[in-house]
């Protein structure tokens, strides 16, 4: 059967287009907040703390704030504003069969206070499944089923009225100014996905957390049937529906060396066992990631104050040898599951382009276009690395796909767009870049904003606070850092204020 033949109408799939990648929040819409009023807190009153994003990163927060400050005193009024209609956690990339990289010790509570109520262990206890989980001997549960503690997590929240989920927030600006002119509160705005309506909140503390951004090389981009990574779960399983009744076998490309695209490759082989699957890499191989003890100790929370110490140029190097632990690797597990099926394939034929599935290295996608059919075609290009590191194209093909997946990275610049009413505040010296502290305050100009009110930035530190910035190991300290800087002075007697991610034995 000829690929137009695949019964799929063009619009059934129209939101598998590289453009789109939310096009799953409409159909949702109606699940707005899991039934809680969407915005419990007034227009009129100035939040202590509204934090821009319900992931892990803020789930971290909320979770170190409900354990550390004094259940005495009144809690102060906080709001978590979140675009997804609902609590989801990399939801298109949950793979049937996917497991953590991180051990489950680093859950959103544990390294800041093993004894919180929201340790994983925790979770499996009340869920009366901790002797199973002990059984499977692992460090590493399937990431199912850490997103199922993370929504256990969150729902404790969500019945606080503290979040309101189909908010997509548009930007923040000066909220009041005291006599002097200077910033004490903050105007967020954020836009109802299911309604439109555009709405504002106050408050003296915004944390921006919003996560990484899918990026798709420039070339694919606007292609029908080209999507990213993040939105594998839900395109393929629309994909699925519509070629159910096709006899032809697919063909498919991922491009990309990193642990998505592994994933996304083997998921497509064995979810289409006729299909052409073929993994475009540029380099000579894929690369396992590190995770050996001594290596892991990068993303130790200990580690951040060195790292942000160190002199910029020594951390930037760094950061670049480091990136190998992180960045465009596959856990070796996979690697040597996918070494073994590609080698049985050698038993039916010793000719690489006979089999279902390949990896083509050293290519790197020159040039895309769409055929008629709406299928995709690649012109590859040979990739040489001499010596000194520089690419050179050698010999170049054409590749015909129906699907291309790009598991090619993230970028972290929202906050750059989201705060960007707020650049006008910034040192004259900053060249309009948002500068963080240590505790991920955003250095403002102190003659325009009061020490009263303040901007913290979330995942896209880097550059500033190492490798561990975007991944979860950090998250529970990171939280209980985030409260001692906002509310410092509030968070209990001094010695408990102290305490946070550094408890003492019982
Ligand atoms: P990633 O590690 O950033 O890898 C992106 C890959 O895309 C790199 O190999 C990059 O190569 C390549 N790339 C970028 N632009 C390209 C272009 N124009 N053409 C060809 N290749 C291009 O992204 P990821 O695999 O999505 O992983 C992101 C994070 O999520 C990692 O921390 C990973 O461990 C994590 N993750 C975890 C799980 C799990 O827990 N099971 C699953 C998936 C991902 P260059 O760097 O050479 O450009």
């Amino acid at each position: 059967m000829a690929p137009s033949a695949i019964s799929t109408p063009t619009d059934e799939l129209s939101s598998f287009h590289s453009n789109g990648v939310s096009s799953l929040n409409g159909q949702l819409s109606n699940m707005h907040l899991n039934g809680h009023a969407p915005l419990s807190t007034s227009p009129s009153e100035t939040l202590d703390l509204l934090c821009i994003g319900f992931g892990p990163a803020s789930l971290a927060i909320a979770i170190a704030l409900h354990d550390t400050l004094p259940k005495t005193s009144p809690s102060p009024s906080v709001l978590f504003l979140e675009k997804q209609p609902q609590f989801a956690w990399h939801a298109g990339m949950q793979l049937p069969g996917a497991k953590m990289q991180i051990s489950f010790l680093k859950d959103l509570a544990t390294p800041r206070d093993p004894r919180s109520k929201f340790t994983f262990i925790n979770y499996l206890f009340s869920q009366g499944r901790l002797n199973q989980f002990i059984n499977l001997s692992t460090f590493l549960p399937s990431r199912a089923e850490y997103e199922d503690y993370l929504c256990w997590c969150a729902g404790h929240f969500e019945r606080e009225g503290k979040v309101a989920y189909g908010m997509d927030v548009c930007g923040v600006k000066v909220g009041t100014t005291n006599a002097e002119g200077r910033a004490t509160s903050w105007e967020v705005t954020a836009r109802s996905t299911s309604s439109g309506e555009l709405v504002t909140r106050r408050a003296k503390h915004v944390v921006v957390a919003v996560g990484g951004r899918p990026v798709i090389p420039q070339i694919m981009q606007g292609l029908k049937h080209v999507a990213h990574s993040s939105q594998f779960a839900n395109t393929i399983t629309r994909i699925e529906e519509a070629v159910k009744d096709s006899i032809r076998p697919l063909r498919f490309a991922v491009v990309g060396s990193g642990q998505s695209a592994a994933e996304i490759f083997n998921d497509l082989w064995e979810r289409f066992p006729d299909s052409n699957v073929r993994l475009i890499i540029k380099g000579a191989s894929l690369r396992p990631s590190d995770d050996s003890p001594f290596v892991n100790e990068i993303f130790d929370p200990d580690r951040v104050d060195g790292i942000y110490s160190q002199d910029p140029t020594l951390r930037a190097s760094a950061l670049a040898l480091d990136r190998g632990t992180n960045y465009g690797v596959v856990r070796l597990t996979l690697l040597e599951h996918l070494y073994e099926k590609l080698y049985m394939q050698r038993l039916r034929s010793s000719n690489p382009s006979q089999w279902r599935a390949n990896i083509l290295t050293n290519r790197q996608v020159l040039s895309a276009s769409q055929s008629k059919d709406s299928s995709v075609k690649l012109r590859l290009g040979e990739v040489q690395q001499n010596a000194a590191g520089v690419q050179e194209s050698g010999e170049e093909e054409e590749l015909e796909v129906d699907y291309v997946f790009t598991a090619t990275g993230y970028k972290r610049n929202a906050h750059e767009e989201i705060l960007s009413e707020l650049t006008k505040l910034l040192p004259s010296d900053s060249n309009s870049k948002f500068g963080v502290k240590r505790d991920y305050s955003v250095v403002f100009d102190g003659t325009k904003v009061d020490e009263s009110a303040g901007v913290w930035l979330q995942g896209c530190n880097e550059g500033t606070h190492g490798l561990s910035d975007t991944l979860l190991s950090i998250l529970a300290i990171r939280g209980g850092e985030l409260v001692n800087s906002i509310f410092g002075n509030r968070s209990g007697s001094e010695s408990e204020a102290t305490s946070i991610g550094s408890s003492s034995p019982p």
